[in-house]
């Protein structure tokens, strides 16, 4: 029998992360989620994946921002579970405004969550996963460490560099039997998406209804929104033992829209 993994995946009461966590739990893997929310619905989640699973699924509640609570988050999870050998980065949040206007705390906020975080968990986990000779480090990027929109420029700044910090620690771990991976989706409809249509419509003086049409579904070929269970299912993929060949990569979940 094989020993179950552990993982950790940041920004998982919601969203993305949720689908990874369910995809996760599904192949068999324990899982600490972390992430905001109300603190019921975190416990009903936490709870329904162990009993729909037969894993352990705990929390941490670390904020993206803090560097002392991400260390926490890391070694609470080897203390639980003994070891953290999958690390999902996800946490992010979106600010869309543009450059001339963008807020510094905005811009000084998504550089911390949405990059900085993956530094702070990947230095917490890496001797770890090094001297055991297994692990597996998933970054949620974006088309939007590939490709621009405009009034995007923090997000797109710090998603761009996730992508290079996806390569130097792919490069680091490559003997060591540590993949470090990104995966770069397109427009999947979760709250970070819901959330950032009235602004792009303020900024782009749209109706709502012409943002999903003429911006969201326009930048993807399939005309539809990538689904979280999707995308739950390439990390689980990246996650696994076939995948060891992989590191270093940028997986396009996109819908086409960064080949045109
Ligand atoms: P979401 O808003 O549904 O989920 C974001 C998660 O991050 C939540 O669990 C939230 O509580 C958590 N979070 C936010 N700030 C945090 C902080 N300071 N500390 C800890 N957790 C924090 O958004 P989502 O769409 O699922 O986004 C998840 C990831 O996927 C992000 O990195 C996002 O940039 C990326 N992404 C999303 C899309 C999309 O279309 N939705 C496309 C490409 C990439």
């Amino acid at each position: 029998m094989s020993i179950p993994r552990n993982a950790v995946i940041t920004g998982s009461t919601s969203g993305i992360g949720l689908g990874i966590a369910t995809a996760f739990a599904a192949e068999g893997l324990n899982v600490m989620l972390n992430g905001f929310g109300d603190a019921d619905e975190i416990e009903k989640t936490r709870a329904g994946l162990e009993e729909n699973h037969g894993v352990k699924v705990l929390y941490n509640g670390a904020d993206m921002t803090k560097p002392e609570e991400i260390r926490n988050l890391i070694s609470e999870t080897e203390s639980a579970f003994g070891s953290v050998d999958v690390l999902v980065n996800n946490a992010g949040i979106q600010h869309v405004s543009p450059v001339e206007e963008f807020p510094e705390a905005k811009w000084d906020a998504i550089i911390a969550i949405n990059l900085s975080s993956a530094f702070h968990t990947t230095k917490a986990v890496f001797t770890a996963m090094k001297k055991r000779g297994f692990g597996r480090i998933i970054n949620v990027a974006s088309a939007h460490a590939l490709v621009a929109s405009p009034f995007k420029s923090a997000y797109v700044a710090a998603k761009h560099g996730v992508l290079g910090l996806t390569k130097a620690v792919a490069l680091e771990g490559a003997e060591h039997g540590v993949t470090c991976n990104a995966i770069c989706p397109g427009y999947v409809k979760t709250p970070l998406v819901e959330a950032q249509i009235p602004d792009t419509a303020k900024a782009r003086n749209m109706s709502e209804e012409e943002v999903v049409q003429k911006v969201i579904l326009e930048a993807q070929p399939t005309k539809k929104f990538v689904t979280v269970e999707q995308v739950g299912a390439l990390a689980a993929f990246l996650a696994s033992d076939n995948a060891a060949s992989i590191t270093g990569a940028a997986y396009q979940i996109d819908g086409g829209w960064v080949a045109k």
